[in-house]
This record gives C-alpha cells, structure tokens and sequence, in this order.
C-alpha cells in the first residue's frame, strides 16, 4: 500500500490533521436481503427474531418500516403490533458476513488504516493519502459510490479530524449521505446538538441530565472539568473531551495475527490445580493491564498448557463482546483450563494470549446504572497507576499471591 508506514510517516502523523472517515451500513441486514430479493424494495422488511414465538428482537428495519416506530433492538412482538403487514425475515446466515467482507475488502483499497466496528461499520484513515487517493471528499464519494456499485447497498459516511465525529457525522449523514465536519469546527458543532448525539451517553443518562437542566452539549461543555470528574470519574473527564469534540483514540489496523500474550515455566512442574490457576491468574493480570495501557481490547482468549512430557496444547475461546477486564478474562482462561486438566497431569509451562485485539469503543456506558462495570474500571486504572510506581508485584489479587 503506498500511503502510511514507514516509521518517519507515522511520526509525522501525530503533527497532522487526521483525516478519518466512519462508514456506516444502512440498514444493514435489510438492504443484503433486498439485494438478494429485490422485490423486497420500498416495503417495510424487518430482520429479526420469530413475531409470533413471543421472543427476539429488531436486528434491522427497513426505512419503510420505521415510519411505523420500529427500530432496532425492539422486542419483535411489538414490531408486529405497530405494523402487522411487514415483511419477517428470521435473516440468512453466512450471508452478512460475506457481504461484509466484499465491503471490507474494497475499503482496504483505499488505506492501510481501516478498523471494522462490526460487520456493517468501521473506520478509515486516509490521513497523508491525499496524494494518492486525492481530497477526503473525492475518495469519501468515490467509497459510496464503489459501495453501492459493487455491493448494492448503501452507506453513510462521516468524514472529520477524528473517530468521535467521524461517527457523529455518519449518523447525521443517514440515510444513504455525507457528511464532514471541518476541521477547528467540532466543538461548534456540536453545541447545538442534543447530548444524546454522543456515543456512549444512553437514554437514561439522556434523562438524568435533562433533571439537571443539560439538554444539548452546550449545556455540558458548560461543567467544570472538576465537576464531572468528581462525579463521574475517568469517565467525567471523557465527556469533559467528547463535549468538545476531542478524541484522540487511533484507527486501528485489524490485524488477526496481533496478539498480547505472556507465559511462564513453573518452577517444578505441577498437578496443583489451585497452585496453577493463581499462576494464570497472574499472567491474565499482566497481559490484561497491557490491554489498558493500549487502551484496546481483546475478544479471543487462548490458554496455552504444556505438561513434563513436552506435549503442548492450546485452547481458544471467543467471547461476545471484547474485554479488557481481569475478572472476564480470568474466568475464560480458568474455565479452559479446567477442561483440560485432569489429575495426572503434571504442568510445566502456562501461557495466556489475547487476540481479536480492537481499540472500538466500549460497550455503551449508562452513567447512572451500571455502576459496578464502571467502578471496576476505575478500580482497575487505580491499580494500573499503582503498579506504573510501585512495579508489577505491588498489587495482585488474592488467588495470584503464589508464593
Ligand atoms: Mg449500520
């Protein structure tokens, strides 16, 4: 690929404007299904769970369809009540994917800097590509139209100086449009929005603001940095940024080959299970607070095990939703190892990888709920700033304390 790469290129990246693009399916699984079907075109089509089993959700409306008030992640059942005439699908397996991959395959053309979000979504650097590909907007269109040409379908793009707007601007952008946000410009606009413009910021943080009189990001940019970090946390100072459009987290390369990972030979080979676990749990803690370093995420999770015969086997197991959280990770790599050992096994040698590796943004964030997820977080970063002064070994959880 001609643009990025050399170390000296990277380097001068930090001085650049960036120049990211989010691109955004519309109607993802629906518009697949009506490339397949086209007589599904201009009716209301809904990918989803049984409408009469009682159970499942909205994966993808229709356009059509959501003139009637449905959208995604509505339980199917009242889906069907709004609009009883639409068309149900239960969706076709193995087809997004490959028509994700075809969209994928035509972004990568364009940069080496591309990170899939999901499969109909993802971001493209094209900062410095300029001189290749011509201006962001050029290529922005050219991306549209190569889209919808070779694949059939439409998308959305953002283009701004970060991921953060990018996304802001693709979703103002739908349907089937583009949008950029110059830059210099972020903060202005996003003054006027409404708060539940920003990623991350749900419905019932959307509420709770409004009871304090916050509505539009205007009103949030007005919160001290003190304030909302006294109330929030890590989290408050993010919003401190994203209300005023600042971000400076990468485009990261998918790469499946990329891994964080960290093993150790016992000093006497083992068949303590307790005694091998707490060593995993170790070893999860250390490539778990480089994840945090990085600020990525991991969503594959391997256990490597090798016993005094030398035979070495490795398991792997894939969760849902990536992670960088220690308890998530442990639970994984202990449950795989409980699979595997048996009571004449003897240990010698542990390993941990991570994998599936992504710097996306986290799950959604309910400032209100959930505290527990965000305590931890907190918890975990007060540790990490523990361990950046102390070293490793000054803090580990109790089932890690080995010796
Ligand atoms: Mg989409």
């Amino acid at each position: 690929m001609a643009c990025g790469g050399s170390p000296l290129h990277l380097w001068l990246k930090d001085f650049m404007v960036r120049s990211i693009l989010h691109i955004d399916m519309d109607a993802f699984f629906v518009s697949v299904e009506e490339v397949r079907d086209p007589s599904l075109k201009g009716k209301p089509v809904i990918v989803g769970g049984d409408p009469d089993g009682g159970r499942g959700v909205v994966a993808a409306a229709s356009y059509e369809a959501r003139k009637y008030g449905i959208h995604s992640a509505q339980p199917i059942t009242r889906a069907k009540r709004l609009c009883p005439h639409a068309i149900f699908l239960r969706g076709t397996q193995g087809l997004y994917s490959k028509f994700s991959a075809r969209i994928f395959d035509i972004l990568d053309r364009y940069s080496p800097l591309v990170e899939p979000m999901s499969l109909d979504e993802g971001y493209v650097d094209l900062t410095g590509c300029e001189r290749l590909h011509g201006p962001t907007i050029e290529t922005a269109v050219r991306i549209h139209n190569e889209i919808k040409t070779k694949v059939g379908i439409n998308a959305s793009i953002g283009m701004a100086t970060n991921k953060l707007m990018a996304k802001i601007a693709s979703g103002m952008a739908k349907p089937n449009g583009l949008l950029r946000i110059l830059p210099g410009h972020e903060a202005a606009f996003l003054a006027p929005l409404p708060i539940g413009r920003i990623p991350g910021i749900g419905p019932k943080s959307v509420e709770e603001f409004k009871r304090m009189g916050i509505r539009t990001v205007r009103d949030l940019a007005a919160l001290p940095l003190e304030l909302l970090e006294e109330v929030h946390g890590e989290w408050g100072h993010r919003l401190y940024e994203k209300a005023r459009g600042i971000s400076r987290s990468p485009v990261m390369k998918r790469d499946d080959t990329r891994s964080i990972s960290r093993e150790t030979t016992l000093d006497k080979d083992s068949n303590d299970a307790a005694f091998v676990e707490s060593t995993l749990s170790w070893l999860v803690e250390k490539a778990a607070s480089q994840l945090r370093e990085e600020g990525i995420r991991a969503r594959c999770i391997s256990l490597k095990l090798r016993d005094s015969n030398f035979k070495t086997v490795t398991r792997s197991h894939t969760l849902t939703e990536a992670t960088c959280e220690d308890h998530v990770i442990f639970d994984t790599v202990a449950g795989l190892f409980r699979k595997l050992f048996t009571r004449g096994t003897r240990v010698r040698l542990v390993g941990v990888a991570l994998t599936s590796l992504t710097s996306g943004v986290p799950p959604q964030m309910e400032l209100f709920e959930n505290l527990d997820a965000k305590q931890r977080q907190k918890l975990y970063q007060g540790i990490d700033r523990i361990r950046d002064k102390y070293g490793f070994r000054s803090i580990l959880r109790g089932s890690s304390v080995i010796d």
